[in-house]
């Protein structure tokens, strides 16, 4: 039986084609600056790879040439796929688990996407884009994981009446991402994964950090919203919530405008004035020497820091911290920049180690080290594909 995983970040698409007998990889493929000029799409099976460097408008265009691939070159015909496995960031209070997508499961997942303006909806078009092949679909929630936060975690401190009334609660993103890569750190050190409290850090264009208590979510940096937390690509993540009427009053702005502004025109893009791409503003302020792109990455890197602390604090000592996705999987630099002078706490980086270690699973820590820092490459379409072929079966 196989999977088709599609998984919509905010510019990107990643698939995998998983045969479910021995959960290895048909095809996999990835979209890149979805949207912009330069986007393209890498389709790789058995040895061979395909780069497409097509414009690649919206998530649609790039689903239909992902089929397109598959029936060409992996599969016969779409009968061979079983069922696809769509990752959904926002369930709200609606989904506490993975569904089978039906009318009802897409009205539910549009009714949330004003929670997730930048995700839910890209989702959408890649539901509806496979609509017609009358396959089987399962929408996979990053909420779900978190749903073992205790209340002192999850409730805001603002009356108690809108969490009653609207269900304004922590909700945290990235589960499946969280989930996956402590599931690997516990395999990695060879510990029982129930023994364990992990501090995970998904840095990507979006960012979140995770802090396991025994296994389990205890708490997480994102919130109500995946506008929570750290500061990502183009969102502020935490800031004083007063700006935003400040804000508001200053500039005439609707909701709607200051929601812009602080899910795409903040962070690491409203800082620098560069771009939301990591490796734009690294190549600016390390080649060029711009100021302004050198203190996005210090803000970016301090954040994550200072989240970092606040679940070491929390814990009650830290087995282990893993970084994955796209910065915390491939920039050094950013896990040096967070991981330094932590001795005190325990942390200890081989930074000779750490300056060769890019997209490969690997010990990043000195042997000295209480802590034990990784990188993992996160697999959130094998958890998806996994939780997929559970509904699928039954
Ligand atoms: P998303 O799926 O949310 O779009 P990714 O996990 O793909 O995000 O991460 C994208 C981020 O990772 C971007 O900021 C990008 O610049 C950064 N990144 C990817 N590769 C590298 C690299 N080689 N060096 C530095 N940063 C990188």
């Amino acid at each position: 039986m196989n999977i088709l995983v599609l998984n919509a970040g905010s510019s990107s698409l990643k698939y995998q084609l998983i045969n479910m007998e021995n959960e290895s990889i048909l095809a996999k493929g990835s979209a890149e600056k979805i949207g912009n000029k330069d986007s393209f799409i890498t389709h790789k099976y058995g040895n061979e790879k395909i780069m497409d460097e097509s414009f690649f408008e919206n998530h649609e265009v790039v689903v239909d040439n992902v089929l397109n691939f598959l029936t060409t070159h992996v599969i016969s015909s779409i009968d061979e796929i079983k069922a696809i496995g769509h990752r959904i960031v926002h369930g709200g209070e609606l989904f506490k688990h993975a569904a089978i997508i039906d009318d009802s499961v897409i009205k539910g997942i549009e009714d949330c996407s004003d929670l997730a303006p930048l995700h839910n909806p890209a989702h959408l078009k890649g539901i509806y884009a496979c609509k017609k092949l009358n396959i089987p679909m399962v929408a996979v929630f990053d909420t779900a994981f978190h749903q073992t936060m205790p209340e002192e975690c999850f409730i805001y401190p603002i009356p108690y009446e809108f969490y009653e009334k609207y269900k304004i609660r922590k909700y945290g993103f990235h589960g499946t991402s969280h989930k996956y890569v402590s599931q690997r750190a516990s395999e990695i050190l060879e510990k029982n994964l129930d023994d364990l409290n992990i501090i995970t850090c998904h840095l990507g264009n979006g960012a979140s950090l995770c802090a396991i208590k025994n296994g389990k979510s205890y708490n997480t940096s994102m919130g109500f919203t995946p506008l929570a937390g750290v500061m990502m690509g183009t969102r502020s993540g935490d800031i004083d919530p007063a700006i935003i009427s400040y804000l508001m009053e200053k500039e005439n702005l609707t909701s709607k405008q200051i929601d812009d502004i602080l899910n795409k025109k903040s962070g690491l893009l409203g800082i620098s004035g560069i771009s939301n791409d990591c490796r734009d503003i690294e190549n600016e302020a390390w080649n060029n020497g711009n100021k302004r792109a050198q203190l996005a990455l210090d803000k970016f890197g301090l954040r994550v820091k200072e989240t970092l602390g606040s679940y070491a604090a929390i814990l009650n000592g830290v087995d282990a911290i893993v970084f994955t996705a796209g910065l915390g999987e491939m920039s050094p630099e950013t896990r040096e920049f967070i991981c330094k002078d932590l001795e005190h706490f325990g942390i200890k980086l081989d930074y000779n180690l750490n300056k060769s270690i890019r997209g490969k699973e690997a010990i990043i820590s000195s042997s000295d080290s209480k802590t034990t820092v990784l990188v993992v490459p996160t697999n959130e379409e094998l958890m998806i594909a996994r939780e997929t072929m559970e509904l699928v079966s039954q």
